[in-house]
């Protein structure tokens, strides 16, 4: 297998570190941006000279131009890029103030958009590449008072279609639709809850699998979504959900 260069956005915790290891573990180079220097610097430093952190806010244009330059400098041209940086705050419309709006615009949505403008003409340089972009199952079907989220999760679709159709053959686009995934994200809304064992057993629950998800098994779709063996996989939505949302509410 050709040695490849996987930039992870958000790659310091959760389902970008477990992507990290996994394209490490197969000995690809991986850059990881993150705003967690603590966490990042930890985890690069334990897969050696294949890893390299980067601290960078990526929905800052400026960070994210310099950021690319340096991951390109170090490991090469890009050949897989997965934005999976996101945030998670709770807010109905009339609950979300315009800077909360802004600020899970500008991460879960702008960010994505930013790193693909600027790692899209290495890959081109490069041949062909991949954009990962991890939305979430929150783009088919919607929890209450998470109005920006939702909204920035569901928009995603549409720029992982407009990288398929506009960059086509050469570079192939996919978003990736996690159900509820056992994280710091999710461990930080449940102890934030009033009562988190309850509220984690209805997380598990709304699952036909009557469990969360573990982030190792949406590093290993988002593996195989970027790898050769998915050549003819574009423009797709791909939900990894354990069946969330299939069954009819109340009939379990
Ligand atoms: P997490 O909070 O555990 O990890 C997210 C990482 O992104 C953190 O390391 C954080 O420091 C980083 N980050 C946040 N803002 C950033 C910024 N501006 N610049 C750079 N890095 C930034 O989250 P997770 O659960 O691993 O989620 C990863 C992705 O999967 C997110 O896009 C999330 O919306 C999506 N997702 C998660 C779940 C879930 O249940 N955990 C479900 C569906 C989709």
């Amino acid at each position: 297998m050709k040695q490849k260069h996987i930039i992870v956005t958000g790659g310091a915790k959760g389902i970008g570190a477990c992507c990290v290891r996994l394209f490490a573990e197969n000995s690809h180079h991986v850059t990881i941006l993150d705003v967690d220097d603590e966490e990042g610097n930890k985890l690069a430093e334990s897969l050696g000279d294949l890893s390299q952190f980067i601290k960078c806010d990526v929905s800052d244009t400026d960070q994210v131009v310099r950021a690319v330059e340096k991951a390109i400098d170090r490991f090469g041209e890009i050949s897989v890029l997965v934005n999976n940086a996101g945030i998670n705050p709770y807010g109905a419309v009339t609950e979300t103030s315009d800077e909360l709006w802004d600020r899970v615009m500008n991460v879960n949505l702008k960010s994505h958009f930013i790193c693909a403008r600027e790692c899209i003409p290495s890959m081109l340089r490069n041949g062909k590449g991949v954009v990962i972009n991890v939305s979430s199952v929150q783009a088919f079907l919607s929890q209450q008072k998470v109005a920006a989220y939702t909204t920035s999760k569901t928009a995603l679709l549409g720029l992982t279609r407009s990288i398929a159709v506009d960059y086509s053959p050469e570079i192939r686009s996919i978003a990736i639709c996690p159900g509820t995934v056992d994280t710091p994200m999710l461990q930080k809304a449940i102890q934030e809850s009033p009562n988190p064992e309850e509220v984690y057993k209805e997380c598990e629950d709304m699952h036909l699998a009557n469990r969360v998800a573990d982030p190792s098994e949406i590093a290993e779709l988002i593996f195989f979504a970027s790898s050769e063996k998915a050549e003819f996989i574009t423009g797709q939505a791909i939900r990894v959900d354990g069946g969330l949302g299939v069954m009819v509410a109340g009939s379990k």
